[in-house]
This record gives structure tokens, C-alpha cells and sequence, in this order.
């Protein structure tokens, strides 16, 4: 099935709105973060406690800067790119990632023409989605990340686990800022991924069932 794109205007709007106040929260929180740095060396007693209220206030500046980037409309650095080498270079990131928890991902990659990509954007798209499989996963298990030539006009990856999948209720409300089934989740990485799809020209396709789940994402070339 092939994801509504119609929420993303709604998404983008959401952003803008975003984008004024997230500046001004920003700039407080990195006074602070610098105050309590200085604070923590006079303390050393209290140092688990600094650094507790320091990646506290990393996570909210995490939260924020993802959050502000739904206000974007364009890819900013977009050239001739090759999925595979993008996948290739990061592969082994995220695989020492998985092997910390008892995962493993696998790489099918094929052949592709290059795209107009913005590499770090479509990094991280990968990022959330092999991040989302990952979670989706027990441990011993695998996740796939294959590249493939799908639909004409379109250069392809997909993400796929063997996870419980995605109930049909909740499909409807993935990409929606802040919806999260996790307790630890920020509910932003399908609404940064699919706003970063949507700005470079392309689609994402989802195919969950009760074997688990595969996320498509096609990125338009020539
Ligand atoms: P987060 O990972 O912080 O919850 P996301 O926007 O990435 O935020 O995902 C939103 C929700 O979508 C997740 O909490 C989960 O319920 C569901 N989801 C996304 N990917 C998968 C997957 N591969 N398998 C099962 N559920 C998923």
C-alpha cells in the first residue's frame, strides 16, 4: 500500500509553526547545558546527577532540531548520488549497532543508477527505518536492507523485519509527529522520514502483516 501524502502538507505546516518557537528554546538550553558543564567540575560529587540533567537536555535539543526540520521544503545539498554507495558506507555503523543488541542486518544490494539524493537526509531516513526494524526485532534476529529497481523511473530500498508487524489501526496514524507505541520513542522519525521522502520527489510504500514488516522507499532517478 502506498502512504497518503496528503498529511505531509498538514505536516509541513506543523513545522513552520515549529520552527519559531524551537529557535527560541534552543538558545536557552545551551546556556544551561554550558552552566551545568561548569557547575559539574565543581561538583564532582554530583556528577552522575550533571550528567543525567546534561543528556536530558540533549535529548530535548535532539527532539527539537528533528522537529524543526519538518519545516523544511527543499533537500539542501542534492546531487547525483548512488544508493548503494550511500548504504554501503554507513553499513557498517549500523551493523555494529545491531550486533550490540544481539541483531544482525543483512545487505541484498543491486545494481542501481544514481538518484538526485541529499546523502545525509537519505541517511538518516535509513537510519530511523533500520532503527524502527531493529526495535520490531527479537534478539537473534535478522533485518534486511536491500536495494532494488521496482517501479520505473525510481531507484528503490527497502527495510524489512520479521517483527509482529503494524497493527491497521496504527498505520494510518505513522508519520503523525509525535505518535510513538514506545516507551522510550520520540514518535518524529516517521514524520522526519516521510517529510524528507516527500521533498525529494518520492514515495514510500509499507507491506506489514503478521510476519513483520517491509518499508519501501522509492527515490526518483534520470
Ligand atoms: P518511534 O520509533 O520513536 O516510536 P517512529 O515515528 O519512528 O517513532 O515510529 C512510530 C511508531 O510506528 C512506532 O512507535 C511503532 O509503533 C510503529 N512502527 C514503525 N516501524 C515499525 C516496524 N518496523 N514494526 C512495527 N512497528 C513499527
Amino acid at each position: 500500500m502506498f502512504l497518503e501524502m496528503a498529511r505531509l502538507d498538514r505536516l509541513h505546516l506543523i513545522g513552520q509553526m515549529a520552527s519559531g518557537i524551537g529557535h527560541e528554546i534552543r538558545n536557552p538550553l545551551t546556556t544551561v547545558r554550558g552552566f551545568l558543564q561548569l557547575l559539574e567540575t565543581k561538583h564532582p560529587d554530583s556528577k552522575a546527577h550533571y550528567d543525567l540533567m546534561i543528556s536530558e537536555l540533549d535529548r530535548a535539543n535532539t527532539i527539537i532540531t528533528e522537529f524543526l526540520s519538518l519545516s523544511k521544503t527543499k533537500p539542501e545539498n542534492l546531487g547525483p548520488q548512488n544508493l548503494n554507495r550511500i548504504i554501503d558506507a554507513i553499513f557498517p555503523m549500523i551493523q555494529a549497532h545491531a550486533f550490540r543488541n544481539d541483531k544482525e542486518v543483512i545487505l541484498d544490494l543491486t545494481p542501481l543508477p544514481d538518484a538526485l539524493i541529499d546523502e545525509k537526509e537519505i541517511r538518516q531516513v535509513l537510519l530511523n527505518l533500520v532503527q524502527n526494524a531493529l526495535d520490531a526485532t527479537a534478539a537473534g534476529g535478522k533485518v534486511i536492507v536491500r536495494t532494488l529497481l521496482r517501479e520505473p523511473h525510481y531507484v528503490t530500498f527497502a527495510v524489512t523485519d520479521s517483527g509482529p508487524g503494524i497493527h491497521p489501526d496504527t498505520v494510518g496514524r505513522l508519520g503523525t509527529p509525535f505518535f510513538t507505541t514506545k516507551a522510550e520513542g520520540t514518535g518524529l522519525g516517521l514524520a522526519v522520514s516521510y517529510n524528507i521522502i516527500n521533498r525529494h520527489g518520492g514515495k514510500i510504500e509499507l507491506d506489514t502483516g503478521s510476519r513483520g514488516t517491509t518499508f519501501y522507499v522509492h527515490l526518483p532517478c534520470q
